[in-house]
């Protein structure tokens, strides 16, 4: 049986809040957007190491400091620090080639540091917007607030000299395959070098575990400019790209007055207007950010993720049958995100209406058919069959939620309700009594 594969704890923080005591908390945020652009940068990087893709699982953790990570075999795991502190997405690509030279080289540090933390830990699907949703609401974004371990404890571990310098080798052959330039990686490295003279204590994370080092930058500086030599530049998308994630980063996580210092209102670039958006949105400036956004949406209609926003302003400010049409549109313009139909679900399912209600059924099961592990999209839905009086269902859904996040004894409470009101010939009926076995506590007595 495949166990709780993933890792993160959800914090009441993102999206915002300055008043939320769990701000500084660290946890796995769910953007399609952000998610995206990553992926464009890594997935080629993944390809010219071995890799599927698909088989790697990349995670954005909300956290100011440098840090990236592997942990448990393929899971890549990139601070929103270490995006944010990106000054070309070279340096970014250089990272990421470089984490992926630790999965090629086999450095497992999960297994070495015998703390499996992946093995206890459990993802929380949530989305950027959304925490910022929930965090007005705490009923939504507590129930999904999982008793899963701090990463702190997987930034303890430290790489050795020798993997780091075979990790550093992967990674610049990785961005030769790709024909990209390895100065980013260097001067990243560079950038940060003064970090090798300071207590280990003070240190990025990053440099914790990635000991950063002359000796170590020099080995890699000859190389990399003989494959920055033969490299193509960035792209224009690419360069882009970047901007974007920064400026939706920055607007969802940095202060106002941090979003108005960087963007101020004299810089009508795409980016900036972005920033400036997000950061209305959160202020509850709705009338700003409704202006903004459709201005946004205005320049550029078919970029789904405008939308995505111009729904979640509507929606937290209580306008829910205004926010189906953006939600809905965000879904035409990028079928294939799950983030964006959970949305619209929410939404539709808001209304109460019926038909909504079966529509909002259909959206998650098609969100959860792309992303099994959603722990989101399963509250969601348990939503929704609550909703439509199906409380056996209902109860299956919390099940699969519990389950996703890991909460053992809450899926096997859930998923015995369910049994006893299911037809256990049903398909459902049999989901319910495989997860109360499977999470049977005199099992998992037995185990341990
Ligand atoms: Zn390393």
């Amino acid at each position: 049986m495949k166990t709780f594969r993933t890792l993160a704890l959800i914090l009441a923080g993102l999206g915002g809040l300055a008043s939320a005591p769990m701000a500084n908390a660290q946890g796995v945020i769910r953007d399609a957007e952000i998610e995206g652009i990553l992926r464009s940068y890594s997935d080629p990087i993944f390809e010219a190491a071995g890799l599927k893709p698909s088989d790697v699982d990349l995670f954005i953790i909300s956290d100011p400091s440098l840090n990236a990570f592997v942990a448990g075999g393929q899971r890549v795991h990139l601070n929103t620090g270490l995006i944010m502190a990106s000054e070309r997405p070279e340096e970014l690509k250089g990272v990421i080639a470089h984490e992926t030279g630790h999965i090629a080289g086999g450095h497992n540090v999960t297994r070495r540091q015998a703390m499996e933390a992946g093995n206890f830990t459990s993802m929380i699907s949530i989305g950027l917007g959304v925490l910022a949703i929930a965090a007005g609401a705490p009923d939504a974004g507590m129930a999904l607030i999982g008793s899963a371990p701090q990463f702190g404890l997987l930034t303890l571990f430290k790489y050795t000299r020798n993997e780091e310098s075979s990790a550093d080798q992967y990674g610049l052959t990785f961005l030769e395959k790709t024909g990209q330039s390895a100065d980013g990686l260097v001067a990243f490295m560079e950038r940060f070098r003064y970090q090798e003279l300071m207590s280990e204590t003070r240190r990025d994370p990053y440099f914790r575990s990635h000991p950063v080092s002359t000796d170590r930058i020099g080995i890699m500086r000859s190389r990399a400019s003989d494959i920055s030599a033969r490299a193509s530049p960035q792209s224009e998308e690419s360069l882009n790209q970047l901007a974007m994630m920064k400026a939706k980063l920055v607007g969802f996580l940095q202060p106002a007055s941090r979003v108005f210092s960087k963007y101020p209102k004299s810089d009508t670039s795409i980016p900036a207007r972005y920033a400036r958006a997000i950061a209305a949105y959160r202020a509850l400036d709705i009338k700003a950010a409704t202006l903004d956004t459709q201005a946004l949406i205005a320049d550029f209609p078919d970029n789904p993720y405008y939308h995505e926003l111009m729904g979640q302003i509507l929606f937290e400010n209580g306008r829910i049958m205004e926010s189906i049409p953006p939600h809905r549109r965000s879904v035409e313009l990028a079928p294939d995100q799950a983030l964006l139909k959970v949305n619209l679900a929410r939404s539709l399912s808001e209304t109460k209406d019926a038909e909504h209600l079966k529509e909002a059924e259909g959206l998650l099961i098609d969100a959860l058919v792309l992303e099994r592990e959603n722990a989101f999209a399963w509250n969601q839905l348990a939503r929704v069959y609550a909703r439509q009086s199906r409380v056996g269902d209902a109860d299956l859904a919390t099940a699969e939620e519990a389950y996703a996040v890991g909460d053992i004894q809450r899926a096997f409470v859930f998923s015995r309700r369910a049994s006893s009101k299911l037809d256990p010939s049903t398909p459902n009926g049999r989901r319910a009594s495989d997860i109360a076995a499977i999470t049977d506590p005199r099992l998992n007595g037995r185990r341990s």
